[in-house]
């Protein structure tokens, strides 16, 4: 883990870890941030493009039914992750510029990137159990 660059779950900004801490040092925020992170498109990119350990990104809006049903698998899925793969979710309804710029169109889309690029995507609902399966083979 040492070396790696992280972005902050709370405020975007750009930590690199190392053997001593996972205290973001702009804002404190512990950057082992075992929920999924709510993001725009801003932020979105940022931890895209940003992050050094991988990262998933849940494509949904609030009035897509498998959406909604994949909720708790999604946040249960994270808790076994924290600092191994971020787990980022956007409302497709508020912000489009993201998912526009991945060609995303059926929702749910999940998609997962590694320094920067997509590796994978899947655009249906999954269970916790194919969740904790993909999130693993990205570690
Ligand atoms: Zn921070």
């Amino acid at each position: 883990m040492e070396n790696l660059k992280v972005v902050c779950p709370e405020c975007n900004h750009i930590n690199t870890l190392n053997n001593e801490s996972t205290i973001c040092i702009h804002c404190e925020a512990d950057l082992d941030e075992p929920f999924p992170v709510e993001v725009n498109d801003e932020s979105c990119n940022i931890h895209i493009k940003e992050n050094e350990i991988a990262v998933l990104v849940d494509f949904y809006s609030t009035t897509c039914g498998p959406c909604m049903a994949m909720y708790d698998d999604y946040e249960d899925a994270a808790l076994a992750f924290g600092l191994s793969v971020r787990f980022l979710k956007i409302d497709a309804d508020k912000y489009q510029k993201v998912a526009q710029a991945y060609g995303v169109g059926a929702l749910p889309t999940i998609i997962a990137f590694k320094k920067g690029v997509e590796v994978n995507r899947v655009s249906q609902q999954l269970s916790q159990v194919e969740l904790d399966l993909w999130a693993k083979s990205l570690v």
